[in-house]
């Protein structure tokens, strides 16, 4: 059944650049509601598990050095149709081929260091989220 949750992080260029202002913002802006939310670094175990699902990439590596190497913003969001109107939000992985106006387009740096994650399916989303946090009860 689908679900009105998405999970998303500020990845640590986004938070080093000064941008969890401007991204929250944004995502303020497009009507999500957060429900959740954690300023933290992980290491690269943690965040090797967290993103298992790509292990045989080539990216792995790179990818858990990256979003290990500082802080980043871990948020779970609310709205109608949250996981599809996110991705929207975000564009494509690739920053330059993100459509203009989108977070990506706005802040990423690269295909790697991309300002933000959004999760690819309500299942994802819910897991993701739980990755996350715990005791939400009384959301
Ligand atoms: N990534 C990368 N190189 C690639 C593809 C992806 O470094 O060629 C990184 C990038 O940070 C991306 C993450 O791995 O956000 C997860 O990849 P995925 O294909 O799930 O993209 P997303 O769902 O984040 O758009
Ligand atoms: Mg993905």
């Amino acid at each position: 059944m689908a679900t009105n949750r998405t999970f998303t992080m500020i990845k640590p260029d986004a938070v080093a650049n000064n941008h969890i202002g401007p991204i929250l913002a944004k995502i303020n802006e497009a009507q999500f509601r957060i429900v959740a939310l954690k300023y933290t670094q992980l290491s690269r175990e943690t965040i090797g598990q967290f993103y298992a699902v790509h292990k045989e990439r080539s990216f792995y590596g790179e990818l858990v050095d990256y979003m290990s190497s500082g802080p980043i913003v871990a948020v779970i969001l609310e709205k109608d149709n949250a996981v599809a109107d996110f991705r929207k939000l975000i564009g494509a992985t690739d920053p330059a081929k993100a459509e203009p106006g989108t977070i990506r387009a706005l802040f990423a740096k690269s295909i790697a260091a991309n300002a933000i994650h959004g999760s690819d399916s309500d299942e994802n989303a819910k897991i993701e989220g739980n990755f996350f946090f715990s005791m939400l009860e009384r959301f």
